[in-house]
């Protein structure tokens, strides 16, 4: 057992690590959200949260896991009995279709190995196929947070262009925003669905919605019951600076703060390069220790995890409790069908350099405690990596 000193490492792919300066702009008074000060707020976050999903379009804010602004995403824009088109990316995409026929959609789910991203020509083929446009929406996880795999958007959305067909669009942002490059308005996404705690650096607790003014006008017609989740009374609300009901307060002054670190001070683009320079250096770690990358495809390597897949006999649960126990270090477990095969490490949000190098060390020592056969010098390899390219 490691003694209780020193700090946590929080190293799964979220919820993140929370910045001190957001966690303090949180210790304030809660201020009456019907009040003028509270407008003001309002508006910030929201301009804030448009530039991070690159949209001019409507952005609404739940008091919500990600899970909730999932189902908002469908509950707006779809009626009973109509055909979506999703795909078996991982544990996150099978939990939405799971949301999707639980609602009473029609899922048309494509099989996948959990070691790919979606494939554009598959999305093209079977859009092409649908001549008579009975597929309503097309759903897609950008970045498959239990796989590490992150798929094409931009590619997608040109799939769906040469199909010709009028499907909506759908991208759940929830481990990318904030970590990955991600465009809503240029990669004409309808609905993206965010979340609060993992690139964004905030606590668990808001979830978004972008909406295209093509989902908005579906949401007109769409006839799933909503109430809660519903966009209208949202969207109306917030043109005055207010919400429909009481609003997470507090998380929205977090959200404000980690967006003026985002946006202000860092710059996406290079928010965006620090993630793919340590999941790069993350991957030589794991081939010098002689370790398997979970993504087969480099072109859709994750920018804000990396999921490790041990020998057949190996059990990468006993693994994590073990670096947990000695080294205090939460590293994320394999979720659904690659239980006990897998663990993932999170390299987003808030992290830099030595956080990344205390989190390999950690991993190297496990698999040595662990005698898990490896080779050594994943450390040195990813330290390399950083210092040629600082
Ligand atoms: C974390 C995550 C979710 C689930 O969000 P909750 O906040 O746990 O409801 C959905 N999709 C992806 C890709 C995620 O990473």
């Amino acid at each position: 057992m490691s003694l209780p000193a020193g700090r946590h490492f929080l190293q799964i792919p979220g919820p993140s690590n929370v910045p001190d300066r957001v966690l303090r702009a949180m210790d304030m008074p809660t201020i009456d959200h019907r009040g003028p000060e509270f407008a003001q707020l309002t508006r910030e976050v929201l301009t804030g949260l448009k530039q991070v999903f690159n949209t001019e379009a409507d952005v609404v804010i739940y008091p919500a896991s990600g899970t909730g602004a999932w189902e908002s995403a469908l509950v707006n824009t779809l009626s009973p009995g109509d055909r979506v088109l999703m795909f078996e990316t991982g544990h996150f995409a099978t939990l939405w279709r799971g949301i999707a026929s639980e609602l009473g959609l029609q899922v048309d789910f494509v099989e996948g190995d959990w070691r790919h991203g979606v494939d554009p020509a598959v999305v093209e083929e079977k859009l092409g196929a649908d001549s008579e446009h009975r597929i309503k929406a097309v759903m897609v996880v950008h970045n498959e947070t239990s796989t590490g795999v992150t798929s094409r958007i931009a590619e997608i959305r040109r799939a769906i262009d040469r199909s010709g067909h009028p499907a909506l669009f759908m991208v759940d942002t929830i481990s990318s925003l904030g970590s990955i490059d991600y465009r809503h308005d240029e990669w004409g996404v309808d609905v993206t669905v965010g979340g609060s705690q993992k690139g964004l650096m905030l606590p668990p607790g808001l979830s978004f919605n972008a909406i295209s003014a093509k989902a908005l006008e579906a949401s007109k017609t769409a006839t799933l019951p909503s109430s809660y989740w519903n966009w209208q009374p949202m969207i109306a609300a917030n043109a005055t600076g207010y919400f429909p009901y009481t609003p997470a307060t507090n998380l929205l002054y977090a959200l404000r703060e980690a967006l003026k670190m985002l946006l202000d001070e860092q710059g996406l683009d290079r928010v965006f390069a620090r993630h793919q320079r340590h999941a790069e250096a993350t991957r030589r770690a794991v081939r010098a220790w002689g370790l398997e990358i979970l993504c087969l495809n480099p072109a859709e390597y994750s920018g804000s995890l990396t999921a490790i897949l041990l020998p057949e006999n190996q059990d990468a649960d006993r693994l994590r409790q073990l670096i947990l126990e000695r080294f205090d270090m939460s590293l994320g477990t394999g979720l659904g069908k690659v239980q006990g095969r897998v663990f993932r490490i999170g390299h987003l949000g808030d992290f830099n350099d030595l956080m990344l190098a205390g989190t390999l060390s950690g991993v190297e020592m496990g698999l040595a405690a662990a005698q898990i056969p490896f080779d050594k010098g994943g450390i040195n390899a990813a330290l390399d990596y950083l210092a040629d390219n600082p």
